[in-house]
Parts: structure tokens; sequence; C-alpha cells
């Protein structure tokens, strides 16, 4: 009988749960034992380990959030934090690890798989900012969570003729940015991996009031500045007020859409599949709709590039 652990790191994202309720079902399924790691690195380094049922993963599947809670542990960075934590591994009889998380998180998978012990990476962020997949877990629901929000907002728009610039999740990703935008009918979609160019935006923002226009949605994506920073570059350009909302950790909430509740169970089954088939040092990934996987290592000096790429192109065309 095998030890699989698993825990959540990093930032919470919609469909954390559905990913571990697939992970303990799966590996009950196969005849092994599942380990829950609660706070994610520092939980494993302080030993806040417990045996996992199928009963802890009943109803959990439409919940957000992660029922093994996450924290941040800048202590994994250092010899002594990851000592702490194969010491506690070693103490409960866990052959191998999953982590469910971000960027960050993976590199905290890299530094255990490079000290020797088994361990798979699953994407799981709003961010959808992580190399070796097209999507990660909980994207999808914090899109249809922006677009919803931004839908709102344009009635009030739309009523008082205002203009309104909304500040979406992301770090150093436009994803939601573009999703959000481009299905809600933004006028202006800025993210970060496009140039910003001020004058252009002023321009049609001018040409849009000239054809009538009752108002204009700017969706900014956090990675390229606040959304006051962005309101005040714009009123420099005289009368062009805006109101900001800056949405915020709502985009981080709630019951996971099917297509993440999807994603996640196929993530995690295919985690506790390739540890069954002796394959550790990796982490999951959807090309297409295809489920795959990568060394870790490789996979976090890659480059992201992201599959929502023509999107931009897109939002240049069409979002004035
Ligand atoms: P995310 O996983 O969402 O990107 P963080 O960047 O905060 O979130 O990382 C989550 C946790 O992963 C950190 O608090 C730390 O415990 C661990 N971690 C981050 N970077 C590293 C690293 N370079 N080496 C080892 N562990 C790391």
């Amino acid at each position: 009988v095998k030890r699989i652990g698993v825990l959540t790191s990093g930032g919470d994202a919609p469909g954390m749960n559905a990913a571990i309720r697939a992970i303990v079902r799966k590996t009950i399924y196969d005849g092994n034992e599942i380990y829950g790691i609660r706070y994610g690195y520092r939980g494993l380094a302080e030993g806040d380990i417990y045996q996992m049922t199928i009963d802890n993963v009943s109803d959990l599947l439409a919940r957000g959030g992660t029922m093994l809670y996450t924290a941040r542990y800048p202590e994994f960075k250092t010899k002594e934090g990851l000592e702490k934590a194969i010491e506690q591994l070693k103490k409960f009889g866990i052959d191998s690890l999953i982590v469910i998380g971000g960027d960050g998180s993976y590199r905290g998978a890299r530094s255990l798989s490079q000290a020797g012990f088994p361990t798979i990476g699953i994407p799981g962020t709003i961010d959808n900012d992580i190399p070796g997949t097209d999507y990660t877990i909980g994207f999808d629901t914090a899109c249809n969570t922006a677009l919803d929000a931004i839908d709102k907002l344009r009635d009030t728009a739309t009523s008082h003729i205002r203009t309104f610039v909304i500040e979406v999740m992301g770090r150093n990703a436009g994803d939601i940015a573009l999703v959000a935008g481009i299905g809600s009918g933004a006028e202006q979609i800025i993210i970060p991996e496009a140039d910003l160019d001020m004058d252009l935006i002023v321009s049609e923002i001018d040409a849009g009031r000239e054809r009538g226009k009752k108002h204009t949605i700017i969706v900014l994506a956090e990675g390229v500045m606040s959304g006051h920073e962005f309101a005040e570059k714009l009123s420099a350009y005289g009368n062009y007020h805006a109101r900001v909302t800056v949405l915020g950790h709502v985009q981080r909430g709630g019951s996971p859409s099917a297509r993440d509740r999807m994603l996640a169970s196929s993530f995690g089954y295919a985690a506790v599949e390739l540890l069954s088939q002796g394959k550790s040092g990796v982490c999951v990934g959807i090309r297409g709709e295809e489920i795959v996987y990568g060394d870790i290592i490789d996979t976090l000096d890659q480059k992201r590039e992201s599959v929502l790429k023509p999107l931009a192109k897109i939002n240049e065309e069409i979002s004035y």
C-alpha cells in the first residue's frame, strides 16, 4: 500500500476542492492511502497531516476555496524548511506528494523533487499564468465572475453615461482581462502583454462619444497598473472622469464552473495515475483537450506563452 500526500499552496482558486476530491477518491479506489496536509508547505513542515477518507470529500465538489487551507511559507525556500518537510513526510510514511498551486508552489515542488522526493504539480490559480498548460484550475470561474460583474456595471454605465475603469486580477497575465473584456464587449481592454498607448485610447474614446456611445467600459489587468492610477492618467487628458471598480478577491471565490470542475477532476486523476505508473518530478496540464505532463524543472524554465494570445489581436480590432 502506497501513501500519497496532497496539499494546496499559494493563492486559493475555485476548483481546488474538486481536484482534492478526485485525488482522494482515485487513490482510495486504487487501494492506496491518502494523507491531507493542511496549510500548504507550512503545515507540511509542521506536520499538520491526517489520513483522509471518502467521507472527508463528500459534498465538496461545488465548494470554492480549499478544504485543506492554504498558506504562504517563505521558509520553504531555505534548506531548513525543506528538511523539516522531508522529515515529516518520512515520519508519516508518505511516499509521494501532489501539490496544487501556482508558480511559487511549483518551485516548492521542484525543490522537493530535486531533493529526491517524488512530487507532482497541479496548476491551480485563477491567473492562468503557469507554463506547461493552456489553462489552470480556477481561471474559467474567475473569468465568469468578472464577466458577471462587468455586465452589471454596464447597466449603470449606460444609465448615467459614464466611463468605468474595472480592474481585474491576473498578476502579470492579461488572460482574465481578455476573456472578461471580450466577453462583455468592453470598449478597451488593457493588458500587460501589449504596449500601453494612452493617446490611442483617448482618441478611441472620443470616436465612441462622437458616434453617440452612452458609456465606456475599460477593463484593466492589474499587471498594468492600478485602476486608480489609470483613471488619473486618463483625467490628465481633460474631460475623462472615470469611476473605478476594483473587483478584487471576489474573483477568487465562488462555486467552480463546469469547466473548472472537469479540469480539476481530470488533473487530480492524472496525477494519481502518473504516480501509480512510477512517474514523478512532473506537472500536469492541458493542451487542446488533451491532459499532458512535463518535467517540472523544464516546465519552470519555459517562458509561458498564453494560449489566449490570438484574443489580443481580436481585442485590438473589435474593442473600441
Ligand atoms: P503561488 O503558488 O500561488 O504562486 P506563492 O508564490 O506565494 O503562491 O508560493 C506559495 C508558496 O510556495 C510559498 O509561500 C512558499 O512556501 C513556496 N515557494 C515559493 N517559491 C519557492 C521557491 N523558490 N522555493 C521553494 N518554495 C517556494
